[in-house]
Formats: C-alpha cells, structure tokens, sequence
C-alpha cells in the first residue's frame, strides 16, 4: 500500500519544477488565479461529488475543515504538502495529499489518495487501545465483567467524544445490554430499536441520519451504530449517541469487534457452562448419561451415571454383559455387534443390582456408531417400564373383566344414516355365544325378538337423533334363547357435529328383569290376597290415619276402601281404648315389631263389636316407626259366648249360695216376725207403750233395710257385665263376696276374716267377675275347709300393694294343695270333688277372668294351707 512510490511525497516537498506530462495517477485539478477549477484529471476523479455549478471553487470540492488548508489564493499554496479531504459520491472523504505547481496561466494541483496511509497512522494510534480493552474483558473475573464492559464503554465514550454508548449482544430470544453509564439511556429497551436492530443490514457502520423517530427518542442527539456480526447476523451493535463525529468505519469496527469478541466467548462459555451443568442435572435427574465404547477397549461411562451404578468409569465387555439381566445378556451382546457393524443401538436392558434382594433397573441402551466407535447413552426407564407393567396389568385387568362381566361393549360405524358393527368385546361370546364375524353380529336387529323389534328401530332414531339411548329389549342367542339386554349407547360425533360411531354397551338384564317380573306377579297375588281375605287387613300411620284397608274392613265399619284412606282409626275407640291402642303402638320397637290385642269398637248402627287385632311396625333406619300393618278377626261372638258362660258361671255361683242366701234372707224375717209377735202381745196386754213400740219398729226397718241391701246385691251381682271395663276399688269385690257369702260360712261354722285394708286403689275391669272370682276362692276353701273337718276353720282374706301391683290374697287352713296339682287345678275340668259335686271350671273361669284384667292368679301353699293371690295392676290409687 505504501510503497516506494508514494513515499518520496511525504519524505520531501514536491520539487518545484514537476515534469510537465500529466502523471497517470491520483488527481489533477487545474484551477485559475481564483482557485477555480477549470479541469479534472487521473482516475480518482470518478470518486468525487461534484458541485454541480460551473466555475465551482476547489474548495466547493473539499470537506470543510479542509478548507484550512487553502487559505488566500493558489499563489499562497505553493512549495508545501497539502492534506485535502474531498467529498466523494460513497459519503465519505477520500484523503489526499499532494502540491500545487505553476501550470501555463494557471495552476495544477497534484494529489495522491493516502487514505491507506492515514488508516495505518490511525491503526497505529489506537492498536494499543484495542489491546487494551481485549485484555482487560478477557482478563477481569465473573464479578467483576458488567464494571469492567462500563468502563470500557466510558474510555470508548471519551475517545469518541459521545454522549452515551450501548453495547447490546445477541442473545437467545432477545438482545442483552450494556451501557456507559447508568444515566437513562435515551432509550433503554424500545420496541422501535428491537425491531430495527433486527432489520439493519450488519455490514458497516449505520449513521442514522433519516429516522426522525429514532433521533426524536435520541434527544435530537446524533445516532450511529456499529455492527459485529458472525456470519450473516449481527451478534452485536455498538449505539453511539451525541458524537461530534462519525469516526472511521474501520476502526469503529475494529474497536466494536475487540469489545465484543471477548465479551461473546465469556458469554458463550458462560452459556456453555451453564447449558452443561443443566445437562449434567438433567441427566442426573433423568437417570441418563452417555457411554463410549472405542474399536478397541473398555466401555467408558459418564463418570456420574457409572458412580450412580456402581461401576468404575470403564468397564469392560464381560463385566458389562454380567451386570445385565440373564435374559437380556444374549440379546445385549447381539445389539452391539450389530451396531460396530453400523446399526443403530436402541434396546431395553435390565442392569442387575448389587444388591441381589433389589429389583433390577430398567435402562434404555441407545447408541449408533462412527468409524468403529460406539456413542450413546443410557436412559433410565425403571419408572417408566413399572408404569407401562402397570397399565399393562390394569388393562389386562379391565379386558378380564369385560370379558366376564355380563356386558358386551360394542362400536357401530355410521355411514350414510346407518350404524354398521364394528367392534365387539370378547364378552360377546360368553354372553351370547355369538361368532364374532357371524351374521348376527353384523346386523344384531336380527337377533332382536320379534315383538321388539318396534323397539329397536326406535333405538337406532333416537340415538341418532338424541345422541344417546337407554332402552331393553331381547336378543338371541347362538342356541335360540332370549336375553334381556339393557343398552346403553351414545353417538359421538366429529369436531363438525358429524356423526361418527356408537359406543354402546350391552348389559343382560334377564334376571333382574325376570326377578321384577317375579315380584309384580307376586305382588300381584298379594293384592289379590289382601283384598280377598276374609280378615281385616290395613296399614295405618302412627296417628291412626288409615292408608290402606280392605274390602270386609271397610264393610264392617260401614263405608267403600276408598273412603277409609285417611280415614281416623280412633274414630271407632272409646277414649279409653284408643288411649290403650296408642299406648301399646309405642310400645313397638324393630326387635319386638308385633303386638296383639282385642280391641273393643263402637260401629255404627251396631252393638259393640270385638276384635282381635295383630299389628306390626315398620320402621325406618333409625328405628321410627313409619306404618303399621294390621290384620284383624271379629271375636264378639266368641265374647260374647264368654260372657254367656261367665253370666252361667255366676248364675250357678249363686245357686249354690242359694241356701246360705235363704238363710241371710231368713234370718231378717225371723228377726221382724219375733218383734211382730212381741209387739202384738204387748198390744193385747195392753202394755204397749209407744217407746217400747218405736223400739221394735227401727228393729224392723234395720232388718228390712239388711234384706233389701242384700237382694240388690243379689241382683247386681246377678246382672250381665258392661261392655267396657270400668275402674272400681278392688276391695269393694271383696265386701260384696263377704257379704253374699258371710252368713252361709257361719251356718258352716267357718270363720270369714277380712282385714280391712289402708287404702283403696282401684283396678280396671267389671266388678261382679273380680266378686266371682272371689266368691269362687271362698268357696273352694271352705269346701276343703269342710273336707277336712278342721277343727278350727277359717278364710283370712286381706289386700297388700307392690309397687303399681294390687294384690288379693285368700288363704285358709285347709291343709293346702299337693304341690304337683299346682298347676293343674287351672286347667278346665279339673276337679278333685266327686262326679256330681265340682265341676272343674271355678279356677280356670277365675284364671281367665284375672288375666283379662291384665293380672295373674297364682297359688302356693301355707304351713297351714292353701293360699291364692289374685294379682292385679293398679289403674289409679285414689
Ligand atoms: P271344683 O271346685 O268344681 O272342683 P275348681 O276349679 O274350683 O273346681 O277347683 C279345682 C280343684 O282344686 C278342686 O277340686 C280342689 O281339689 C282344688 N282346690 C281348690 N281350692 C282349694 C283349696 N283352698 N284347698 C284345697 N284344694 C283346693
């Protein structure tokens, strides 16, 4: 570039007497007194931009500051070198040096381009510059990086006379910045510069002369920006804001590149750095790593998959194989030859541990050879391989269970408006022993049963029309048998809404559909049952509203079935028994459900009617009761047929009182006949006073009041029992016993004691059955009494309270009762009295009589007897 030629001109001044001929070389101008250019000469010429005005002055063609230079007029410029920057059409100045000589009338000026010359000057002048920046951002630590590229940029700033500098570096997904200073970058990371960062071409210095929008953000500031690019990208742009002056392109690149190569290799290491710590712990969190395996040698592993494995970092063939799984040594070893032989290496291998109780890892084995040498890597898939053995399981499972669950899971195709069989699960065959590709399965409307076939052609429209169905029918199967088959399907359709195909399934229904059917005939038959049953049956709530009741209830109570929904039970009971009705409903529980009783109604138009009436509670999970269900006999006839004999049974008691009642009635009549005939005589006699008078007239009346009181006795006791049991006091029995049977048992010479008791308490029943009952105990002992000839005999009869319990207890001193009849004299007919005289039913007719007042009559003997106790609950002790 500068050789010998061009260095004589700067060695020297231009000699004063230049050769005439025009020098091929360079440029001439020949200009006037007035420095005006008349001529252009030499091939630099073509390089300038002219003025374009006639008579233009060669300053007209020189940078300004040349213009320094050319002082006064050429006569001025002789005998020194010139320095002269002309505008050229590239934009920039091209440097000349050269001389002006005299020319004829004028003046030539002679100049060669030294633009080569002035870049080696400049180069020398900043080399140390860039050394000095390489150095330092090559030789500073991590930490120190960001100060170190500041200040780097300042002493930049400085020698450009900027404002502010911006380094940005390409970086993935974005551009990464440095700056000068802190001071608020004119823009700091504006979109408008991203994208144009992005757009500008990354050959040469970028002065930014027509972008109002840019140098408006800049501050108005001058803006130029130097690429460093790597092939065809820019990897870097120096911005340079507010210089006075756009420096050499070249050494603004020069001084770009030796701030950012440096900068770029850290950084890029930096990445790599990072990128490899990142694979190291992928590869660690994965299982993975690489291997090598040369021509000739040992297998080299990654040394942190081989320490996680147990191995030295190399490992030879045999060990390797060793280490695998017996079943895959064989295949391992096959895999390998065929990759030296050029194949791809890719097989699942299991590595035993050394551990022989732990379960061997699954490992990827993937690699492809190069020249001999192997390269891979190996992936641990254990957790992969347990979850592909469990979804294996799950599904071999699931189609276990598909194919011997009761159902079919079908698909049908749709093309053109109809469904086409397409797949069926292996269940199909167990289930309706259909083949697979039979004709039934291609089209099942065949194996549809005739009378439902209506409702399979309604499936299929409704499917398509709805997108889904549930419906039954039956099909055949492969023997001609029917099931019911419950079918389940939906259409599913493409993202359009086209149909695409039925997913449907299948499910045998036969016997719960015959099960049903079983139940609605039974139910049936129940029905008929209940309504023709000659008993009453109902159900009933709690309260006593009716919510069924059959044909012979509703006749019995007068009104239709329908009228006695809802109808009130309670409507039919007295107060007191529908009280004791409730009272024994409460009393049902889940574990004692059932109860019975005989309930006394009041029918309409009709005498008392009884029933005998079993119910039984539903409850509910917690134990409420829900309903109640009843069944119940009408009992008056058999009651009344009780009482009939009850009413014998009395009439008979009394008959046999007759004597001893003859004599009650006797004895008054005695009693008045003898103050009858007293009176008289005292009349006759004439000494009738009228104190001695009054005296046997109240005599009279006490007797007449005595026999009447005895014959109503008589009478009530001979009257039938009310309907209703009524509340009486059970000692009022007792004297109305005593009184009827007092005076026969002293004719006999039995003593009859009762001991008056402290209270009276009062029990629930009839008056004159609790006196019989009395009466025939009384009787009874004083026939043993009698029996026995006992020298002093008597009946003790006397009351005691236990609790809510009455007791009646008559004793005697007869002897007592052989333990072993115990039991027996209750019992009908029993009888130890000779044919003629007892007739057996006296205990039992008692027995039934107390234990329908809810009490019990029980014997047991004495020292001195026998002793019975009439046990009763107390209704009300008042
Ligand atoms: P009947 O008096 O007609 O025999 P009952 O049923 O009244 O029938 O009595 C049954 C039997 O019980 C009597 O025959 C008698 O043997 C026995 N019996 C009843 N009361 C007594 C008593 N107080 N002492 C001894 N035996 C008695």
């Amino acid at each position: 570039m500068s050789g010998g030629l061009f260095d004589r001109w700067f060695a020297a001044p231009a000699p004063a007497q230049a050769p005439e001929a025009t020098p091929a070389v360079g440029l001439q101008l020949w200009l006037d007194d007035q420095a005006r250019v008349l001529r252009l000469a030499g091939p630099l010429r073509s390089l300038l931009a002219l003025p374009g005005q006639a008579g233009a002055r060669v300053h007209d063609y020189l940078e300004r500051h040349s213009w320094l230079v050319l002082e006064g007029h050429p006569a001025d410029w002789q005998g020194q070198p010139l320095d002269l920057d002309f505008h050229t059409v590239m934009g920039h100045a091209l440097h000349t040096r050269g001389w002006l000589q005299r020319h004829e009338q004028g003046w030539m000026l002679q100049l060669f381009d030294i633009g080569d010359l002035l870049r080696e000057q400049r180069w020398d002048r900043q080399r140390p510059l860039l050394g000095e920046i390489g150095h330092a951002l090559r030789e500073c630590g991590a930490e120190r990086l960001a100060q170190t590229v500041r200040e780097q940029l300042r002493s930049l700033t400085e020698h450009w006379q900027a404002a502010a500098l911006r380094l940005v570096l390409r970086e993935p997904g974005g551009w990464r910045h440095f700056a000068s200073s802190d001071d608020a970058w004119p823009w700091p990371d504006d979109r408008r510069l991203r994208d144009r960062l992005d757009q500008w071409p990354a050959q040469t210095l970028i002065e930014v002369r027509d972008d109002p929008d840019l140098l408006a953000l800049c501050g108005g500031a001058s803006l130029f920006l130097v690429p460093y690019r790597q092939g065809l990208e820019a990897e870097a742009w120096m911005l340079c804001a507010g210089a006075r002056q756009v420096p050499a392109v070249d050494m603004a690149m020069a001084l770009v590149r030796s701030l950012t190569e440096p900068l770029l290799v850290r950084h890029r290491r930096q990445q790599l750095q990072h990128q490899a710590h990142h694979l190291d712990d992928l590869q660690q969190q994965l299982g993975a790593g690489w291997w090598e395996w040369p021509a000739h040698g040992d297998l080299q592993l990654d040394p942190a998959l081989a320490a996680a494995l147990g191995f030295d970092s190399r490992v030879g063939q045999a060990q390797w194989l060793d280490r695998l799984h017996p079943a895959d040594r064989e295949p391992a070893q096959l895999a390998l030859d065929q990759a030296r032989d050029g194949q791809a290496l890719s097989l699942g291998v299991r590595l035993l541990d050394r551990d022989p109780l732990a379960a061997p890892r699954w490992f990827q084995w993937a690699g492809q050879g190069r020249g001999g040498q192997l390269r891979g890597f190996l992936l641990d898939i254990s957790a992969l391989k347990a979850q592909e053995q469990q979804a294996g399981a799950a599904r071999a499972r699931l189609e276990n269970l598909i194919a011997r669950s009761p159902a079919v899971i079908y698909v049908q195709r749709y093309a053109e408006g109809a469904l086409h069989s397409d797949f069926y699960s292996a269940s199909l065959a167990p289930l309706l022993g259909w083949e697979a590709d039979g004709e039934f399965a291609r089209q099942p409307g065949l194996a549809v049963h005739p009378d439902d076939r209506p409702l399979w052609l309604e499936r299929t429209r409704s499917l398509l029309r709805d997108g889904q169905v549930r419906c039954r029918y039956r099909l055949r199967d492969h023997l001609g048998g029917y099931h019911w088959m419950l079918d389940e399907a939906r259409l599913l359709r493409d993202d359009l809404g086209q149909p695409l195909e039925v997913v449907g399934l299948w499910l045998d229904v036969s016997e719960a559909t015959e099960a049903a059917e079983r139940m609605r005939q039974s139910e049936e038959r129940y029905r008929v049952l209940v309504e023709d049953s000659p008993a009453m049956i109902c159900r009933y709530r709690p309260d006593l509203s009716v919510l069924f009741g059959n044909r012979p209830l509703a006749d019995y109570l007068g009104c239709t079935p329908e009228q006695l929904q809802g109808a009130d039970l309670g409507q039919w009971l007295s107060a007191d028994q529908r009280e004791g009705f409730i009272q024994r409903l409460r009393a049902l529980t889940p574990e004692q459900p059932v109860s019975s009783a005989e309930i006394c109604l009041q029918l309409p138009g009709r005498e008392h009617a009884w029933w005998v009436w079993a119910d039984r509670g539903m409850f509910d999970g917690e134990g409420r009761l829900l309903e109640v269900q009843a069944v119940g006999r009408d009992n008056t006839e058999v009651r009344r047929s009780q009482q009939q004999l009850l009413q014998g049974a009395k009439m008979a008691t009394l008959g046999e009182l007759a004597t001893g009642l003859l004599h009650e009635i006797n004895q008054p009549l005695n009693v008045m006949r003898m103050a009858v005939v007293n009176a008289l005589k005292r009349l006759e006699n004439g000494a009738a006073d009228p104190a001695y008078l009054e005296d046997k007239l109240r005599r009279i009346e006490a007797q007449v009041e005595r026999a009447a009181r005895l014959v109503e006795h008589m009478r009530v006791y001979g009257r039938r029992s009310t309907v209703e049991r009524e509340r009486f006091a059970a000692w009022c029995a007792v004297q109305g016993a005593h009184a009827l049977l007092e005076e026969g048992l002293r004719g006999k010479g039995v003593a009859l004691q009762l001991e008056s008791p402290e209270a009276m308490p009062q029990v629930l029943g009839h008056q004159d059955q609790l006196e019989q009952v009395l009466i025939n105990l009384m009787v009874n002992a004083r026939d043993a009494l009698l029996e026995q000839q006992v020298a002093q005999p008597w009946i003790r009869v006397r009351q005691a309270l236990h609790g809510e319990r009455l007791w009646l207890l008559v004793e005697d001193n007869a002897g007592g009762i052989d333990a072993r009849l115990h039991e027996r004299i209750f019992e009908p007919f029993f009888t130890t009295k000779p044919a003629g005289v007892g007739t057996g039913l006296g205990l039992s007719v008692s027995h039934g009589i107390v234990s329908q007042m809810g009490g019990e009559l029980t014997v047991s003997n004495t020292p001195g007897g026998a002793c019975f106790c009439i046990e009763l609950p107390v209704h009300c002790t008042s």
